[in-house]
Parts: structure tokens; C-alpha cells; sequence
């Protein structure tokens, strides 16, 4: 048996320092509870919750190692890449993200308005702050959780498939990182960067390879295989990208809230044997 690759670790998950409904400690719990035995915080944007998220995890004796997932732009499309096993007090990534963060906010306003302007009401921002306990960090999530509250739409789904998501007209382009640059800050905090679902983005197959390129060379290592936000047949379809490219697998529910999110911490099936684990040399 490949010891590593059994390992029930789940690399990706949010609290509430950015769109997840539970405290990093809770978080902790959970996972502890559903057998996670390697756990990562990996809020969008932000690394305020990972030190709650180590102490919890340290009093369960559950290992841990600190994340984040990075908003980027690459080729005109937004793509999310996580960051393993850093340092979360470094300057120059702290400060990576707390640009992306003022980019956030100034994005939040103008989806605010657009959404005010299509509902034909008033308040979406307020509403949405109302849900983020990070003011700096407000989400599409928020936006949707709101208007599902108020009876606006029926559920987060219609929210993204009307007015938030990809094409949509209150879908507002963020001011994200760089591919480059957003690595560079994960590799100089002593990190390791991964491409976070890479079946969810909408690019061609040229793209898709000159994007894997790219982050190759800007020194990324790793693909999650197995997430909570890949149909099965994507664990094999990318499964075979990371062999052909030669990265590192990671897996992770991506699990947001409770009630929300189909997979939950530590539940997916485990990596295929082949493959190397992001997580091979941390023991
Ligand atoms: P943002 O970073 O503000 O663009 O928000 C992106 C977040 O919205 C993702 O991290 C997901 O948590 C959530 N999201 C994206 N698409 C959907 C969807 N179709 N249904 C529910 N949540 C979604
Ligand atoms: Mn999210
Ligand atoms: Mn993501
Ligand atoms: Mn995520």
C-alpha cells in the first residue's frame, strides 16, 4: 500500500475569515472527526484564521500546515491557486494579499450596484457585509447567501446561474493577482503553490497547456486530483494531467458550510497510488 497517498488528508476548506460559515476551530473539529489526519485552512485571499486553525488542530493532534487560496488572473480568466506549507507571517505574501483584498472590496461595491440595479432594490452590498465577518473579504458567496436569505432566489445556484456567475451581468472582474506573481509569493514564504480544481475553468485545450506551462515555470508544483469541486470523472481525467506534467497531487473537499457544500472534510475518495502526493516529503 502507498502510505501516503491513503493518508485521509484534506488540503482545502474555508472558514469565515473568508466564504465558509465555520470558525477554524469548528473546522478543525469536524475534520478531526471525519478522519482527517492532514488537514490546511485554505481561505480565499487571506491567512487570519490560520493560526486559530493550528492551535485547534494541535489540540486534537491532527496535523496541519498553514494555506490560502489566491485569486488570479490568467489569459482573462480568474483561476484559484493554493499555497501550502508557508510562512503565513511573511511580509511580501501578507502583503500580496492584502492588494488583492482592496481589489475585493472595490469589486464588492460595484457588484453591489449592479445587483441593486437588476433586483430593483437596494442594500445588496450592506446585505452581503452582513454576512462576511471580514469586511476586507467579501465574496460572491455573501452576495448569494443574502439574497437567498431574503427569498430574493430560491438557492445560491440560481444566484451564480442568473446574476453572479461567468458571463452573467453583475459577474464583476476582479482585480486579482498574476500567475507568476501569485506564486512567487507562495514559493518565497517557503511554500508550496497548486492548482486549485483545475477541471472548473473554462478554458481550451491550448489554453489549458499554456497555463499548465506557465505555472510550471514560474516554479509551481502541484494539482489537486481529487476535490470536492471535480465530477469522478475528472479524478482520472487529472490524475493523467499531473502525470503527463509531472505535479504533485493534492486533494481537498473545498468544503464551504454544512449546509451548502456537497463533499464534506475528509470524505472524497483517496489519490490514485501512482501518483506523488504535494504532501510526500512534510514527514
Ligand atoms: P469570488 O472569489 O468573490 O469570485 O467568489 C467565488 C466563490 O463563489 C467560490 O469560491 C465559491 O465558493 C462560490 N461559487 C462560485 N460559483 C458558485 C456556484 N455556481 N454556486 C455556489 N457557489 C459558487
Ligand atoms: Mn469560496
Ligand atoms: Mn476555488
Ligand atoms: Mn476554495
Amino acid at each position: 500500500m502507498n502510505t501516503a497517498t491513503a493518508l485521509n488528508a484534506d488540503l482545502h476548506c474555508h472558514s469565515v475569515h473568508s466564504d465558509g460559515v465555520l470558525a477554524p476551530a469548528e473546522l478543525a473539529r469536524r475534520a478531526h472527526g471525519n478522519g482527517v489526519r492532514l488537514w490546511a485552512l485554505t481561505d480565499h485571499d487571506e491567512v487570519a484564521g490560520v493560526a486559530e486553525a493550528a492551535t485547534a488542530a494541535a489540540s486534537l493532534g491532527m496535523p496541519f500546515v498553514p494555506g490560502v487560496e489566491i485569486s488570479v488572473t490568467w489569459a482573462g480568466r480568474t483561476v484559484h491557486i493554493v499555497g501550502l506549507r508557508f510562512d503565513p507571517a511573511n511580509p511580501v505574501l501578507t502583503a500580496g494579499l492584502a492588494g488583492i483584498r482592496v481589489g475585493r472590496a472595490e469589486r464588492a461595491a460595484e457588484i453591489g450596484r449592479r445587483l441593486d440595479a437588476r433586483l430593483g432594490m437596494s442594500g445588496c452590498l450592506e446585505g452581503a457585509l452582513r454576512y462576511a465577518m471580514n469586511p476586507g473579504l467579501v465574496s460572491r458567496t455573501h452576495f448569494a447567501r443574502f439574497l437567498v436569505d431574503q427569498g430574493r432566489l430560491p438557492t445560491m445556484q440560481s444566484v451564480f446561474d442568473q446574476h453572479l456567475g461567468q458571463g452573467k451581468p453583475a459577474n464583476v472582474p476582479g482585480r486579482w493577482a498574476g500567475l507568476a506573481e501569485a506564486v512567487s509569493w507562495i514559493i518565497g514564504a517557503g511554500g508550496r503553490a497548486v492548482v486549485a480544481h483545475p477541471g472548473r475553468y473554462a478554458y481550451s485545450q491550448l489554453e489549458y497547456g499554456a497555463f499548465f506551462d506557465a505555472f510550471k515555470e514560474a516554479g509551481g508544483e502541484g494539482l489537486e486530483v481529487v476535490t470536492g469541486s471535480h465530477r469522478p470523472a475528472q479524478f482520472d481525467e487529472y490524475a493523467k494531467v499531473a502525470r503527463h506534467y509531472g505535479f504533485l497531487a493534492s486533494r481537498g473537499s473545498d468544503f464551504h458550510s454544512p449546509r451548502e457544500s456537497r463533499v464534506d472534510l475528509g470524505t472524497l475518495p483517496p489519490l490514485p497510488e501512482d501518483l506523488t502526493t504535494v504532501w510526500y516529503d512534510w514527514f
